[in-house]
Order: C-alpha cells, then sequence, then structure tokens
C-alpha cells in the first residue's frame, strides 16, 4: 500500500455526527416571516393565514390537529417546524383581580406577565427583555440588571399563554388590551418586538386595534422613529422629570437622548394622525419631581403635544431609595397639568399585594437567590402569597 494512501487515512477526520437542523418555531413568526417560510418550502403563500389562524386564533399548537392541512404537510411540519412556549412556573392572584405569572424561558432566565382587569377591560402587560439594561433609578427590574433580549415568540407567547390560563378561571376573562410595560426597555429589543406587534394587530391572528396596543419605551429616540415607519401602535413615554438634570438622574438614557429630542420625535410620532396621542408617564417620587413649579414645568414642556399623563404613585420596594408622594401632592400635582389643558389620570397601583405594580416585575434572572422561591406558588395559587405582602 503507497505510504500516501496510509497518511490520508490517518488524517481523515472521524464521522460527524449527522446533526438535524433545528426546528423553526413558528409561533414568532409574523405573516410575512411565515409566507416566506412556506414558500421556501414549495408551499403555497395561504398556508400563512391558515397556520396563523390556528396557532394565535384556536391557540392549537399540535399540527395534527389542523385538519385544513394536508396530511403530508401536517406530517413534513412535525419534522421541521415545533410551536414551543415558555414554561409557566407560578401564578399568583391578588385580592384586586389582578394576576401575575412568572414564566421561565430558560433555565437561567425568567420573567413576569401580569393581567388586570378593570372595567369590562381586560390589560395584558408583557415583558420584552429579562431584566433591563436601563438602570432607571426607581425601578425594581433595574436592579437585576440584564439577562437577555425575548425572541418573538417569548413575547407572543405571553399572550398565547396568559389567554390559555385566563380561560381556566372561573371569570375566563378576555384580553382586550396589551401594553409592553413589563420587564425590559421593548425599543432595544426591536426586531423581536415588531414581529410580536406585527402578530398581535393581525386580523387573522390576535386582530388588536392599534391603539389597544402600547410600547412603553424610556425614551429611546430612534427605536421610536423605527416604531413609527414599522408598526405605529400606541405609545408610551415614562418621563418622570420635567428637566434634563433631574431626568439623567432618573432615566438614565436621558443622557444619550435629552428630553428636547425625545420630545421632537413624539411630536413626530403622532403628526400623520389626528387621534393619536402620546401617553406621558410620571412615577410620584415624594419631594424628587412632585412640587407645583415641577407641575408647570411639566405642562410647558408638553404644550402643543397630543399628550395625556398617567401620574404613577411610586411603588416601593425593599431597598428603593425613594418614597411616594403624598396623596394631596399627587392631587396638587394633578390638579396643576388639568388646569393647564392636560388629560391627567393618577394610576390605580394594582397588585400590590404581589408585587405585580408597575417597576416592582423582577422576575428571576442571576443572582437567583430566593426569588424564584419567593415567586414560585405552590399550594397559594389562589390567595396572595404572605410571603411577598408589602
Ligand atoms: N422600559 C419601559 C417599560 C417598562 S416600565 C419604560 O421605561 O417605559 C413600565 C412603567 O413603570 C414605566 O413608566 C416605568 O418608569 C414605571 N416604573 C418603574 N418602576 C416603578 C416604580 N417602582 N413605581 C412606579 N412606576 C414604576
Amino acid at each position: 500500500m503507497p505510504s500516501s494512501l496510509v497518511k490520508i487515512r490517518s488524517a481523515r477526520a472521524p464521522a460527524k455526527p449527522v446533526l438535524s437542523k433545528p426546528k423553526q418555531n413558528l409561533l414568532g413568526l409574523s405573516r410575512a416571516g411565515l409566507e416566506r417560510f412556506f414558500l421556501e418550502q414549495g408551499e403555497q403563500r395561504f398556508r400563512a393565514e391558515q397556520i396563523l389562524k390556528w396557532i394565535h386564533q384556536q391557540g392549537v399548537k399540535d399540527f395534527a390537529a389542523m385538519t385544513n392541512l394536508s396530511m403530508a404537510l401536517r406530517a413534513k411540519l412535525e419534522e421541521i417546524a415545533e410551536i414551543t412556549l415558555p414554561e409557566v412556573a407560578g401564578e399568583q392572584l391578588s385580592r384586586d383581580g389582578t394576576r401575575k405569572w412568572l414564566l421561565r424561558v430558560d433555565p437561567q432566565n425568567s420573567i413576569e406577565m401580569v393581567f388586570i382587569p378593570e372595567n369590562g377591560r381586560g390589560t395584558l402587560c408583557v415583558s420584552s427583555q429579562a431584566g433591563c439594561a436601563l438602570n432607571c433609578a426607581f425601578c425594581a427590574t433595574a436592579r437585576q440588571g440584564f439577562g437577555r433580549n425575548l425572541s418573538s415568540a417569548e413575547v407572543i407567547g405571553q399572550l398565547w399563554l396568559a389567554r390559555q390560563l385566563l380561560a381556566e378561571t372561573t371569570e375566563a376573562p378576555s384580553i382586550t388590551n396589551v401594553v409592553l410595560m413589563g420587564m425590559g426597555e421593548p425599543l432595544l429589543n426591536f426586531e423581536a418586538v415588531a414581529h410580536a406587534l406585527e402578530l398581535m394587530i393581525d386580523d387573522c391572528a390576535w386582530g388588536l386595534a392599534k391603539r389597544r396596543v402600547t410600547v412603553s419605551t424610556a425614551g429611546l429616540v430612534p427605536g421610536i422613529k423605527r416604531l413609527a415607519e414599522r408598526c405605529p401602535v400606541s405609545l408610551a413615554v415614562s418621563l418622570h422629570a420635567p428637566d434634563d438634570a433631574l431626568r439623567n438622574q432618573l432615566v438614565p438614557v436621558n443622557r444619550s437622548y435629552p428630553i428636547k429630542e425625545l420630545l421632537a420625535a413624539c411630536r413626530e410620532y403622532v403628526a400623520d394622525d389626528r387621534r393619536a396621542r402620546i401617553t406621558f408617564e410620571y412615577v410620584m417620587l415624594d419631594g424628587v419631581n412632585d412640587s407645583a413649579l415641577q407641575a408647570k414645568a411639566l405642562a410647558r414642556l408638553l404644550e402643543g403635544i397630543p399628550a395625556k399623563v398617567n401620574l404613577i404613585p411610586f411603588n416601593p420596594f425593599p431597598g428603593a431609595e425613594f418614597q411616594c408622594s403624598r396623596q394631596a401632592q399627587i392631587d396638587r400635582f394633578r390638579e396643576i397639568l388639568s388646569a393647564a389643558g392636560l388629560t391627567t389620570i393618577t394610576r390605580r397601583p394594582r397588585g400590590q399585594d404581589i408585587a405585580a405594580a408597575c417597576g416592582r416585575l423582577e422576575g428571576d434572572i442571576a443572582p437567583r437567590s430566593q426569588r424564584i422561591a419567593r415567586l414560585r406558588l405552590t399550594e397559594t395559587n389562589h390567595q396572595p402569597a404572605p410571603g411577598v405582602m408589602t
């Protein structure tokens, strides 16, 4: 045997195991993505609509049950695709009817979603990231740092799971509104969030009106501009201060996108829609941003912008450096804004006994400590957990 052949043989790498392609999770694909997926499979475009309806309207995730697809296509989908959801790791019910769920998205990261029933409406508050990188001074989520972006499947999967979980309750309420006000900054996870929004407003999927879907941002100006072009749902902006010096401290991302730039982007966002208004959120922090002078400054700042203002009583959490403004101070602040012609409401804190209120969502990313134990409910599914009472 020629020696060269021996050499070649001995140098040959060991046979690689045949790796099967990971399955495509169809849950997070919007109409355009699904159409591309089916065309790539040599299937017709209209399959996208069929599967959107199965997944998002019927709540079906088993391909075998999708009876208007041919047997052959169903078998093929079993092989190359899947519909997978985050795992529900805990549930809490507040005295006021608010429900909070802990969802595990991977072994290291969990997120929270909250359902708030109110006057015939059912608002689902969903997370866009595990943790948050923005470090707002008054927010509990900031304390745990940033875990990772959620995929579009993990964002829309929250609606899918919530609908199923709510259907199992005695009241079986519907989700009429969705707010991206859970954990994370939605505009820092733009693509995934945009796909999920497209699904929320698609008539073959969730069919929600644009004004019933709200993206809340700490003020990422480029993201606001992109959202205006891509999917102009309702916009809420977490303002919290009437001047840059204070806002730089409370919402550090203001150092990159100061108030003037932010408000210019807001004006532009609603410029083409006479009915649209920006919601400005303003957390009431005792002795920090709640004076009459600050209310007047805020009113001047928002002059000419189609706006409404939500005053959010600060929700304290262990280790927080702030206190909530006194009620009289909140009322005075609201009156000054109203007198200046701004529609202003004071948000009623919801789900306080289960730490589900604004800025209290902590999910569970490193450090894991006892948080998961605190949040995971075993025997107290239908009562507020004593361990998390505030
Ligand atoms: N990152 C986005 C969305 C998540 S926060 C944003 O900043 O808008 C949702 C809302 O809760 C924001 O207005 C946020 O500023 C507010 N919030 C955060 N911590 C709070 C707290 N402890 N009490 C009251 N509101 C809080």
